[in-house]
């Protein structure tokens, strides 16, 4: 018969050989799409599937020109990026994305994309499976912050980014009285707690006449020359 301290053993390592598998199926967390989650009650939907009317082109304000699919929008390289016509400064953003498999380029030019909060702070878009996680791989708060860990699951599959995204606060001097905070969940995990950013733009944000921080600013998609796909967007303003 087994005593205590025999059981506890036992449980332990019934625990340890349960890791194992556990952490297989990690792996194969990357290998399937991210599920679907509908907008919560409040939400105000910024893309359901492929209706592009919340948006327009960053550059003249005309339509958005990107490629309308079956369930799905996907960057029209070289038409620019696209804004929400809506401006938010504090709010709860959920974005689902799908990156091409591009096997035969590297780096930077492998799916990029990004999601600019307020118009201009980006959260990379990148096909980064497999990366060490830097502020320019995927996750990353571009220029600002490295992820805490890699949340990529392999390309081609659907993706999330959970965004808490607090704006910077100022006086009537103009002068920042408080830094901005953001979180970010990808795929569920954790890769940003709380970060806290002084008002700045990172690349390709919006351009200088927007860049006043007191006032609230779009959600930006990045049109970075490659065939990134987005389905379901919406926010909960704050
Ligand atoms: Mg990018």
């Amino acid at each position: 018969m087994l005593n205590r301290r025999d059981c506890l053993l036992a449980a332990a390592a019934g625990l340890l050989v349960a890791g194992v598998p556990r952490l297989a199926g990690a792996q194969s967390l990357a290998e399937t799409d991210a599920p679907k989650v509908p907008a919560p009650k409040g939400a105000t939907v910024l893309l359901n599937g492929s209706d592009l009317s919340a948006w327009v082109n960053r550059k003249d304000g005309q339509p958005a020109g990107w490629t309308r699919g079956d369930g799905w929008i996907e960057v029209n390289p070289g038409t620019g990026d696209i804004i929400t016509q809506e401006r938010f400064q504090d709010y709860r953003l959920h974005v689902e994305f799908w990156l091409p498999y591009m096997p035969e380029a590297s780096g930077q030019a492998r799916a990029n994309s990004g999601v600019y909060n307020q118009g201009r702070l980006e959260v990379q878009v990148l096909d980064s499976y497999g990366q060490p996680p830097r502020d320019n791989e995927a996750g990353g708060i571009y220029q600002v912050a490295v992820p805490l860990r890699n949340g990529s699951k392999k390309p081609a599959h659907w993706q999330t980014y959970d965004i808490v995204y607090r704006a910077p606060r100022f006086g009537p001097d103009g002068k920042q009285t408080e830094k901005g905070r953001i979180s970010v969940r990808h795929n569920g995990l954790v890769i940003h707690h709380n970060v806290a950013f002084d008002a700045r733009t990172t690349t390709s944000g919006l351009p200088p006449e927007n860049k006043d921080y007191s006032k609230p600013g779009p959600i930006l998609l990045q049109d970075h020359g490659n065939k990134v796909r987005y389905r379901n967007i919406w926010i909960v303003p704050m």
